[in-house]
């Protein structure tokens, strides 16, 4: 294995990946490495189908081998710490790796710990999370043997991966109880850190009714820190709208958790952060703020869209374009707007497509009201949209 590479790409998941396929499109001959410990890679995306029953979680992963594009080469390790001053990258057995170029996207790190006794009792106690590989399947199991009684969805204060997902299991979960009959019987409640049910208002509209019509009870500002698997209690801190903060403990028969969530531990302690953490880059450009010959995307850098794939499929263009660009010493080229997408599933076989820019203005893709449930959304997020992550956006070619 060699220590030097024209681009090093810390992070092989959805955004490094896109990233160095899209560049050797560009250029075959260009000479990548990239950083990824991981011998999976996982379509996250599909891990809210799977805890709802509507999809199989094999089809959620494959070997990292299979994704990583031909003429890159795989170092199979963890990045740990940054000197850019020396264009280095230490991994975690302190092997330095040099660079010409650096591309940052190392995801986002889940917090289970934030949240006290939350480890000791995930996946016992009807205690789930879509958000890990090994959980979702145990979301499902609680769901469909669940048969009335309190069930509990928490959203948290931090940034997470897909501000919708802590909502749309809980549609799920609400048609599912419905169908079997013991919806009647459940009191449902949406246990949400922020102040609102989403931040975009021509979706939020529609996802009131949603609310209203399962009967669900939507407790904002309502953070969770502590649970009791065993006895089956959660603990939320709560804050009122004068910022004053008390608790209360909740019983559950079910509780779906959304963790909190940071930037990557090893990115927080290193140059390359900004002061929450995140990597600092330029919005637009998608160029660290202080560094030009690194590029951040993806779920670890400090631009304020929502942390999606979505978003990722258009900063990737960005990044590819700038990169290109200042190999040569040319200005800049591309511009990132802001674009994410939320695909929020209502039900089976209901979702609103929800797409919108750094202004919260919607963004939407289709000739008709986005902001309606449909069917067909559905569809492309069930059937199109991991056809498309594992045949077009991984080989850079949409
Ligand atoms: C339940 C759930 C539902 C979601 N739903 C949607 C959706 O409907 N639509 C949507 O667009 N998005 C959705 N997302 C979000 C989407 O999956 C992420 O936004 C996307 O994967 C971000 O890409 P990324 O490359 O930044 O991070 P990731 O794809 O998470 O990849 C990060 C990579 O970095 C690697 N890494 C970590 N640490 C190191 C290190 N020290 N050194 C080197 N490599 C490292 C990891 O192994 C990983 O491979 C969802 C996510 C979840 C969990």
């Amino acid at each position: 294995m060699k220590n030097h590479y024209q681009i090093l790409i810390v992070g092989g998941g959805n955004a490094g990946i896109s990233v160095a396929a899209q560049l050797l499109l560009k250029d075959p001959n260009l000479d990548i490495g990239i950083l990824e410990p991981s011998d999976k890679h996982y379509y996250q995306p599909a891990w809210t189908l799977v805890g709802g029953g509507q999809f199989n979680v094999a089809d959620t992963v494959r070997e990292q081998s299979d994704v990583m594009p031909d003429n890159v080469e795989w170092i199979r390790k963890y990045a740990d710490t940054f000197t850019p001053e020396k264009n280095t990258v230490i991994t975690r057995d302190q092997i330095a790796f040099t660079y010409d170029y650096l591309v940052v996207s190392p995801g986002i790190q889940l917090r289970w710990e934030w949240v006290e006794g939350l480890q000791e009792t995930l996946g016992k106690n009807n205690v789930c999370s879509n958000y890990s590989f090994d959980q979702c399947t145990y979301t499902w199991d609680v769901v469909k043997d669940f048969n009335g009684g309190t069930a509990l969805f928490t959203s948290p204060g931090t940034p997470v991966k897909c501000g919708g997902a802590p909502q749309k299991i809980m549609y799920l979960a609400s048609d599912i109880f419905n169908r079997k009959g013991v919806l009647k019987n459940t009191n449902v409640e949406f246990c949400n850190a922020g102040k609102v049910i989403f931040g975009v208002k021509k979706y939020a509209k529609t996802l009131q009714k949603v609310v209203d019509n399962y009967g669900i009870k939507a407790n904002h500002r309502h953070d969770l820190i502590k649970i009791d698997g065993p006895n089956k209690k959660a603990t939320f801190k709560v804050t009122d709208s004068e910022g004053k903060t008390s608790e209360v403990v909740k019983d559950f028969d079910l509780i779906h958790v959304t963790p909190p969530q940071s930037a990557p531990e090893f990115i927080i302690h290193s140059p390359l952060a900004d002061e929450k953490g995140w990597i600092d880059v330029n919005k637009y450009t998608m160029q660290h703020k202080r560094y030009n010959n690194i590029f951040g995307l993806g779920d670890a850098t400090n631009t304020p869209n929502a942390k999606t794939g979505a978003a990722v499929r258009k900063q990737a263009p960005v990044v590819v374009q700038n990169l290109l660009a200042l190999m040569n010493n040319l200005p800049l080229p591309a511009q990132y707007n802001g674009y994410g997408s939320c695909p929020l599933v209502t039900g089976i076989g209901k979702l609103i497509l929800a797409e919108f820019d750094y202004e919260g203005q919607p963004a939407e893709s289709f000739p008709f009201d986005q902001s309606q449930e449909r069917f067909s959304m559905y569809m492309l997020k069930k059937n199109v949209l991991p056809w498309m992550y594992w045949n077009k956006i991984l080989k850079g070619t949409a």
